[in-house]
C-alpha cells in the first residue's frame, strides 16, 4: 500500500518509506529566457497548448493530491508567468483542502507587473533565479539582456511583503565564483535567502560535464574567507538546502549539493508537467499519464490509483554519479524544476 492513515490523515508513502507532501506543478514549458543550463538558445519545440493542462484540470489534480497528503504546492516551468491569468489559478489551488501552502519559482522578469496580483491571489512565498550580478554574465547565462527588469520584480516583490523571498542560483564552475560574494551580500541587506544550486545534467543543449559543476564544498570555502558560517541543524531533513546561518546574525545561505551530496533519502516531492505527466524523479525516465485518465474520464479513485502507483516505485535516489545513470528525455524547463 503507499498510503497509510494516522490520525485519519492519509498520507502518500512510497516504497522506500519517505512520505509525500510536496507537488511542484508545472504551469508551461515555454519561458522568455533561454538560460544555458536549461534550455538551447533557439528553435526549441514547445508542448501544442491544447495539451497544457487547464487550471481545473491542475486543480483537480490538487485535489486529489491534497486527499492524498499533499500540503504544499509550488508552480514552475518553463516561466509560470508566461502562462496567463496565473492569479486565477493560484486562488483556485489556495482553496484547495488541505493544501496549507503555494509557492512559485520565477525568473522575475515579470513581478514588477504582477506580484501584486500574485500576493492577493494568496501565493506566499517566491524563489528568485539570479546568477549573476554582472550584467554581461547575467546575458552570458541567461542569454538575456534583462538584468535591470530582474531585480526591479525582486525589488516590487520585496515591497509586497512576501512571506519569503529565496534567491536561486545554478552554481557553475568558472562562472559563478566571482558572483557568490556579491550575491549573498545582495541577501544579507535585502533580507533574502540566497541558495546555490549545483548544475545538474538537466540542461537541453546536454553539455553538462562533472567539471562544469562548481561543488557545495567549495561555495562554502569561498564564503568563509569573509565570512564565519554556522551549520542550521537538521536543514537537509526539511528541505533540499544544507543551510548555513552567518556568525554575525545577518542572513542565512543554502547550498543544494544536488550531484555531490544529494538529497534523495528526505526527498518529499513529486512533480507534474505542465502537459499532466506525473514524475517522481527529476531523473525519471517514466512518467504517469494523468492527463489521458483526466480527459478519458477517470474517477478520483482512478488518479488516486495512478498516483499511488506511481508514488509506490518512486526512484530511491538519481543516478547521476553512477555509471548506468541515463539522462531523462526532457529538459528542465519542460520538467518543471
Ligand atoms: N523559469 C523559472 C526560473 O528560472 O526560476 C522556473 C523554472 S526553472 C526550470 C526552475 C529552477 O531550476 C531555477 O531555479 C533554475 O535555476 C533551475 N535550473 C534549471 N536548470 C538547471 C540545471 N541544469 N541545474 C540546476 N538547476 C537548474
Ligand atoms: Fe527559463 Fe527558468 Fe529555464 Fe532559465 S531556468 S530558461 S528562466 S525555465
Amino acid at each position: 500500500m503507499t498510503t497509510s492513515t494516522e490520525n485519519n490523515e492519509q498520507k502518500l508513502v512510497d516504497g522506500m518509506g519517505r512520505t509525500i507532501v510536496n507537488l511542484r506543478i508545472s504551469v508551461t514549458d515555454r519561458c522568455n529566457f533561454r538560460c544555458t543550463y536549461c534550455m538551447p538558445a533557439d528553435n526549441v519545440e514547445f508542448m501544442p497548448r491544447d495539451n497544457l493542462l487547464t487550471f481545473e484540470e491542475i486543480t483537480r489534480v490538487a485535489q486529489v493530491g491534497a486527499s492524498q497528503g499533499i500540503k504544499r504546492l509550488r508552480l514552475t516551468g518553463g516561466e509560470p508567468l508566461m502562462r496567463k491569468d496565473l492569479p486565477v489559478l493560484i486562488r483556485m489551488l489556495t482553496q484547495v483542502e488541505g493544501i496549507e501552502d503555494v509557492a512559485m519559482t520565477t525568473n522575475a522578469f515579470f513581478l514588477k507587473d504582477h506580484a501584486k496580483a500574485l500576493k492577493e491571489a494568496g501565493l506566499k512565498r517566491l524563489n528568485i533565479s539570479l546568477d549573476a550580478l554582472d550584467p554581461e554574465k547575467f546575458l552570458h547565462v541567461n542569454r538575456r539582456d534583462c538584468l535591470k527588469e530582474v531585480l526591479e520584480g525582486i525589488k516590487t516583490s520585496a515591497e509586497e511583503g512576501f512571506k519569503s523571498i529565496k534567491i536561486n542560483a545554478v552554481a557553475m564552475r568558472n562562472f559563478s565564483e566571482s558572483e557568490i560574494i556579491g550575491l549573498i551580500e545582495m541577501g544579507r541587506s535585502d533580507g533574502f535567502e540566497v541558495r546555490f544550486i549545483e548544475f545538474m545534467p538537466l540542461d537541453s543543449d546536454q553539455t553538462w560535464e562533472r567539471d562544469k559543476v562548481l561543488f557545495g564544498h567549495e561555495i562554502i570555502d569561498l564564503i568563509k574567507k569573509k565570512h564565519e558560517l554556522v551549520p542550521v541543524e537538521n536543514s537537509l531533513e526539511i528541505g533540499p538546502a544544507s543551510e548555513y546561518d552567518f556568525a554575525d546574525g545577518k542572513g542565512r545561505i543554502g547550498i543544494i549539493t544536488a550531484v555531490s551530496n544529494p538529497f534523495c533519502d528526505h526527498c518529499n516531492r513529486i512533480r507534474m508537467t505542465a502537459n499532466g505527466k506525473l514524475r517522481t524523479c527529476l531523473f525519471s525516465t517514466d512518467e504517469t499519464d494523468l492527463k489521458a485518465l483526466i480527459r478519458g474520464g477517470a474517477s478520483d479513485e482512478d488518479i488516486v490509483k495512478a498516483i499511488q502507483d506511481a508514488v509506490l516505485i518512486k526512484e530511491p535516489g538519481h543516478k547521476i554519479n553512477l555509471d548506468d545513470f541515463e539522462r531523462p528525455q526532457r529538459a528542465m524547463h519542460a520538467i518543471g524544476g
